[in-house]
């Protein structure tokens, strides 16, 4: 169901695309694709002429034996025999290069969206800023220190109980993962969002029909996802509730009139973050566990690029209410990774860390996953009777970084500089668990 006919009609720009994205791709890998796939139509319409022959030496055989010719009767079956070792040739050649071909295709990025910026993270192109001006940078503002002044954070447990980099949330720090998740739900809902529960457990195939890579073959092996080990099942911790949701619609045909499709899934994204190293790894930037308010949709083709504005306003509206300053970053093309066709990213401003942080991303990845996982809708006004969907994802609320963000931004200090305390938003009191008037740290 990919696309090999694009591929090979299309092979300068296809070339020129995995370059410009950096794509883990075979060297000629787009013209041994429109090579194989030149094969597999040769072979299959070879196929499909013996099997002609098949069916008409067939009624030969019946022929002859009706009208008891014994003579040609023989001679039809011999050639009868003869067809059926060059179907099963033909047939083993054909997998063999469908295989091939297969295996190549599917390292094929998606196309790149023509407004899309060309190049490493560096040259990504902000497309708009939100919120209060950014305050200065400032170290006293470091969330951990903030954290651990207010009892809000326990790496020492996480440490003993798993390894670093994990973590426990404490008091108002619970609380408040809890209210921002159902805040960031509540938005999306308001928006029409469908809301959803997933499992965080899901096949390694889904989630490489999703353009995620659960095997990773470089060597030494660099695996950015759990395993869970068992001897009969190829199960993988989910790196975001994007995987279980696709597959929620995989191998499904929905009518057009039904779309879009828009869910909001609720899950723990679990990330190994191999390789991860430096500023970037302190505190609660980049943890191995977290929860994630995941947005979802299945558009028609005509619908993606309105629906990928439609989810941005939903994360604007959502980082917008929590008052932070953020800015909405169109991502070059070494940032889209396989499945993307273009990808926003929102970086909030966090003072402790002296820098801009992505809390949110947002990907149309048109037909890259709607191929693999086999999701489609009808067309009755076209020729061809189904086409396959496009589809989106964005997160709605990834909790440690906005953590990070409300807490770097929102800490009080007196007149002497002492900090004294956390300025929650407004917006998550009427989430806040034991009731809104406790909303304060
Ligand atoms: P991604 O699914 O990789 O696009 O990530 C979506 C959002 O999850 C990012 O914008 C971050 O806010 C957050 N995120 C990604 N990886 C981590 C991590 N290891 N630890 C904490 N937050 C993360």
């Amino acid at each position: 169901r990919l696309d090999y006919r694009g591929v090979s009609e299309n092979i300068v720009y296809k070339s020129t695309n995995a370059l410009n994205r950096k794509a883990p791709l075979p060297l000629d890998g787009i013209q041994s694709v429109a090579r194989a796939y030149t094969e597999f139509k040769s072979l299959s319409s070879t196929l499909n002429a013996q099997r002609n022959a098949r069916s008409a030496v067939g009624e030969r055989i019946r022929r002859s034996a009706q009208e008891k010719d014994s003579e040609a009767k023989d001679a039809a079956m011999a050639e009868a025999v003869k067809i059926k070792e060059e179907i099963a040739r033909l047939e083993a050649a054909l997998a063999l290069v469908e295989e091939n071909l297969l295996a190549t295709a599917l390292s094929i990025p998606n196309d790149t969206h023509p407004s899309s910026p060309l190049g490493p993270e560096s040259a990504a192109v902000t497309l708009s800023t939100h919120g209060p001006d950014p305050i200065p940078p400032s170290p006293e503002r470091d969330h951990v220190t903030i954290a651990r002044k207010f009892g809000l954070l326990d790496f020492e447990s996480g440490v003993t109980v798993t390894g670093s980099s994990w973590y426990y949330l404490l008091n108002e720090a619970a609380l408040l993962e809890l209210a921002l998740t159902n805040y960031a739900l509540s938005i999306a809902v308001k928006h029409g969002f469908t809301p959803v529960t997933t499992p965080d457990v899901v096949r390694a195939d889904i989630a490489s029909r999703c353009g995620f890579q659960p095997r990773d073959d470089s060597d030494p092996p660099v695996t950015q996802v759990y395993h869970v080990s068992s001897k009969s099942s190829d199960l993988i911790l989910s790196a975001t509730s994007e995987i279980p949701l696709g597959g929620m619609f995989a191998n499904k045909i929905f009518p057009n009139t039904v779309l879009p499709l828009k869910v909001v899934g609720l899950g723990r994204a679990f990330r190994a973050e191999a390789g991860a190293r430096g500023t970037d790894t302190r505190g609660l930037y980049r943890v191995h566990q977290f929860t994630k308010v995941e947005l979802f949709s299945v558009t028609t083709q005509e619908g993606s690029e309105k629906m990928m504005e439609d989810m941005k306003l939903v994360q604007t509206t959502i980082l917008n209410g929590l008052g932070l300053s953020f800015r909405v970053l169109d991502m070059p093309t070494e940032e889209l990774g396989a499945s993307a066709y273009r990808k926003y990213d929102m970086e909030a401003w966090m003072p402790g860390r002296g820098s801009w942080g992505e809390v949110s991303s947002l990907s149309n990845c048109t037909d890259y996953q709607a191929r693999r996982l086999h999701i489609r809708y009808n067309t009755p006004s076209s020729t061809a009777p189904t086409t396959f969907a496009h589809t989106l994802n964005g997160t709605a609320a990834a909790i440690p970084r906005l953590i990070i963000a409300l807490l770097e931004n929102g800490a009080t200090f007196d007149e002497h500089g002492e900090l004294v305390g956390i300025s929650l938003p407004e917006a998550l009191r009427p989430f806040w668990i034991g009731g809104s008037e406790r909303a304060i740290i």
